[in-house]
């Protein structure tokens, strides 16, 4: 098996006849075999039924595999990722908003030798309060991680088969697959794919279910958060320990009937008590942080090759 595509379903059965006919259209171009594996994720509509019956149509072709109800995209892609078998693994979403089309491009790249490829939407067709969000995580996860890519949200991705493997060792339950694989991948590169507007259908992220994933994307790439907290105690207590002195020495040079009857003395204290309270806070967030790595029980590394042994 050289290509598998890998494309969760959630409630799509509008887009689906499509989606499965242009697929296969696209991968037919591969000159190569490829599996096109359907996840349903609980969808509530008839996409379930319409992905067996695909199934059965094209044997070898098409796997669908049904999760019992809804995990989120995430989660599902995560499940066709376990389940793949080729070389090559490409991501894409049931709602056409990428052009299957592109499948092909992405293989190629693949094929060249990298790791990990993303696209970036041309023209974008979403909406302002969809892409204000996108854009700002863009920025925190091209500084924290390191690796710069344009667009994140776009799910037509390319991985091979070493990063995908290495994604689905990873134990931890709130996963944002595009940063996940970059933190592994050593050759990464961007195409430019159209973009158009959801076939049919509405966006299956609510607003709360979009905050939830901006916060999974955040705490899957950095920890930082927790030892703000520590950073902002220290500043506060020094702060208090400054007034302190001054108050001191104001107090020295202008005698008791300046200093308000002790009341500034009280805030000097009161701030590096304030600052200590945060300062401990911090500490507890260092600890929790070590826990939330090990409990991820990522893979440290991956070996690509070894070389100079016969096994
Ligand atoms: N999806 C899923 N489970 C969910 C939500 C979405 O499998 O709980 C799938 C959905 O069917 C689609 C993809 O994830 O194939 C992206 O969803 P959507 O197009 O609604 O997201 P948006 O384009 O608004 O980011
Ligand atoms: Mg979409």
């Amino acid at each position: 098996m050289q290509t598998s595509i890998v494309i969760p379903v959630y409630n799509e059965q509008e887009n689906l006849p499509e989606l499965i006919r242009r697929s296969i259209a696209a991968c037919d171009q591969l000159d190569d075999s490829y599996e096109i594996i359907l996840i349903d994720d609980g969808s509530r509509d008839e996409s379930a039924t319409l992905i067996s019956e695909a199934a059965a149509a094209n044997a070898g072709k098409i796997v669908g595999v049904l999760l019992n109800r809804n995990y989120g995209q995430h989660a599902a892609v995560m499940a066709g990722f376990s389940h793949a078998r080729g070389e090559y693994v490409v991501t894409l979403d049931a709602d056409l908003q990428n052009p299957p089309e592109e499948i092909p491009n992405v293989v190629a790249k693949l094929r060249e030798g990298y790791d990990v490829v993303g696209s970036v939407r041309q023209n974008r067709q979403d909406s302002f309060l969809r892409t204000l969000p996108s854009k700002m995580v863009n920025k925190v996860v091209q500084k924290s991680t390191g690796v710069l890519m344009h667009d994140y949200g776009c799910m037509l991705r390319g991985y091979t088969k070493e990063i995908v493997e290495t994604m689905c060792e990873c134990r931890e339950r709130s996963t944002f697959i595009p940063v996940l694989a970059n933190t592994f991948a050593h050759k990464v590169t961007e195409i430019p794919v159209g973009h158009s507007e959801r076939a049919d259908g509405d966006s299956k992220y609510s607003f709360w279910k979009l905050i939830n994933l901006q916060f999974d994307l955040l705490t899957s790439i950095t920890t930082f958060p927790l030892r703000v907290l520590s950073v902002i105690g220290g500043i506060i207590s020094a702060f208090g320990i400054g007034l302190g002195i001054l108050i001191l020495v104001l107090r020295l040079l202008h005698g008791a009937a300046w200093a308000a009857e002790g009341v500034f003395t009280l805030f000097a204290i009161l701030f590096v008590f304030v600052g200590a309270q945060f300062i401990g806070l911090g500490l507890l967030g260092e600890y929790i942080g070590r826990i939330y790595h090990d409990v991820r029980d990522r893979p440290r590394y991956f070996v690509r090759k070894v070389v100079g042994r016969d096994l």
